[in-house]
């Protein structure tokens, strides 16, 4: 995952515009932030490791100005997670020309690329992707003298998930898979005070954009003084759309819109169509706040059971997931929820999550609660279980780490330790969205995968061999 921001709006300050709108892209990635301006000369950086209050100061936006700028916050996947020269945006030399280019995705064929940029001397920093993509739109500007034309063929040579945005000193570029993998979406300022693209339109909303449409998987859009020009660089325009669904069970912000799907109302179903799935008396439902709130009042509003907060979440501390180190996430998880004695004691208590990945948080919870007192723990979980790694840009790990690729539900329940698990069907995750399946990357949950990834599978199967490829019944 990742945050990216672009703004074109001469005579704004776009560096502060990009500042509030990484702020509401903060839940995309924690690892670090930077924003890049344009001022017509030339193209500055200023990128930290750390949340993007931390990262930037006063001075570092009083000292960007520009007409142009970009931003990004980092959830690592490809590439060290701790090493500055991996955060974003990367700059890219052409000639005497510096662009600055930031991504949210995941290449699937970064080595080949990486080799290939190597073999023609280009020097690269890191070990991300994403610089590989700013290093490849450079060596073919250097050939084609034209942004636009290495735009069009970058994205024929590299394979895999990218909404990207880019600037030169006076230019902003955006351009999304041909899958539409990662969302990018695009928004104009009021009266005519330039145009912006965003991850999600929580961020239109906090700079006072209005949304205009979502991104076209393919598509490029260029934004400069002759205005807005936007062409198809669609190598398959008749092959299907692959948006992640995980996007609307967990990653997206609940106050934003994808494809016109409301992701709070899509979550709110899913708890809805849990409820009918997997009825269960009990006194209260209630959540693992925040990913789960939405569905858990879903359900609550289907079954009629009550609904009420059970955990106290301690909201300044990051996503315990997201920490990279195993012991790190299990201290986290103690210090940002803490359950409410008061409210659960003798309960029988329904709680709702969004998804179980490893097992271990859920693991932890229902153990909180049963110690806080009470009665009985049915687990619901408004998404199918995760039985495939993600090779497209979120973090799910190698397929031996997913309890539900080698673990059947009912041994599930039993390691989480609750008197009931149900998860919600695949069908029912997707009839919530109001979209269909042909609209999305279901990967994580089927197997199924938009892009041929048989030598990741094969690489992983290598490496962990009892796990092995086949999908497990449930
Ligand atoms: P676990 O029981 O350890 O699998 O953790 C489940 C929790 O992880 C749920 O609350 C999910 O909302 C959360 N989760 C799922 N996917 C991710 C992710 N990619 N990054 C961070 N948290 C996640």
């Amino acid at each position: 995952m990742c945050g990216v921001f672009g703004a074109y709006a001469p005579g704004e300050d776009v560096a502060r515009l990009t500042y509030f709108a990484l702020q509401a892209l903060q839940h995309r990635g924690q690892e670090s932030a930077g924003i890049a301006v344009g001022d017509d000369k030339t193209v500055t950086a200023v990128k930290n490791l750390g949340l993007v209050s931390q990262v930037f100061e006063e001075t570092d936006l009083a000292s960007l100005p520009g007409s142009v700028a970009i931003g990004h916050t980092r959830y690592s996947t490809t590439g060290q997670s701790t090493a500055w020269e991996n955060s974003q945006p990367h700059m890219s030399s052409i000639g005497r020309q510096l662009i600055a280019l930031a991504h949210n995705g995941n290449l699937i064929n970064t080595t080949a690329l990486q080799e290939g940029l190597q073999a023609s001397k280009m020097h690269l920093r890191s070990t991300t992707d994403s610089e590989a993509i700013a290093a490849l739109i450079g060596e073919i500007t250097q050939r084609t003298h034209h942004i636009r034309e290495a735009v069009a063929e970058t994205m024929l040579r590299v394979r895999g998930a990218f909404a990207v945005v880019l600037i030169t000193e006076m230019a902003l570029y955006a351009f999304r898979d041909p899958l539409g993998i990662r969302p990018l979406c695009l928004g104009e300022l009021s009266d005519g005070r330039g145009w912006v693209v965003a991850s999600e339109t929580c961020a239109l909303d906090i700079v006072g954009a209005r949304f205009l449409r979502d991104v076209e998987p393919g598509e490029v859009i260029k934004i400069s003084a002759e205005g807005i020009e936007t062409f198809s660089a669609n190598p398959w325009p008749q092959r299907r759309e692959a948006l992640c669904i995980f996007e609307y069970v967990y990653f997206a912000r609940p106050d934003s819109t994808m494809e016109g799907a409301s992701i709070y109302e899509s979550r709110f179903r899913m708890g809805e169509t849990l409820a009918g799935e997997y009825p269960v008396a009990a006194d209260a439902v209630m959540s693992v706040p925040d990913s789960g709130t939405p569905a858990a009042v879903g359900y609550a509003h289907a079954s009629g059971i009550p609904y009420l907060e059970g955990l106290a979440k301690n909201r300044y501390v990051g996503r315990t997931f997201i920490q990279p180190t195993q012991s790190l996430r299990q201290l986290g998880i103690r210090l940002k929820l803490n359950p409410m004695r008061f409210a659960l004691e003798g309960k029988r208590l329904v709680v709702v999550d969004d998804s179980i990945v490893r097992g271990n948080t859920t693991r932890a919870i229902v153990q909180m609660l049963r110690e806080a007192g009470a009665r009985e723990v049915h687990m619901r979980i408004s998404s199918p279980p995760v039985a495939w790694p993600c090779f497209f840009g979120i973090d799910t790990d190698s397929r031996d780490q997913l309890i539900g690729a080698h673990k059947t539900v009912e041994q599930i329940r039993a390691h989480i330790g609750a008197d009931s698990l149900g998860y919600l069907s695949q069908e029912g995750m997707i009839t919530a969205t109001g979209l269909r399946a042909e609209n999305f990357c279901l990967a994580c949950f089927d197997g199924h995968y938009p892009l041929d990834v048989a030598d990741k599978l094969a690489a992983e199967a290598a490496e962990h061999p009892g796990i092995g490829t086949a999908k497990l019944e449930m």
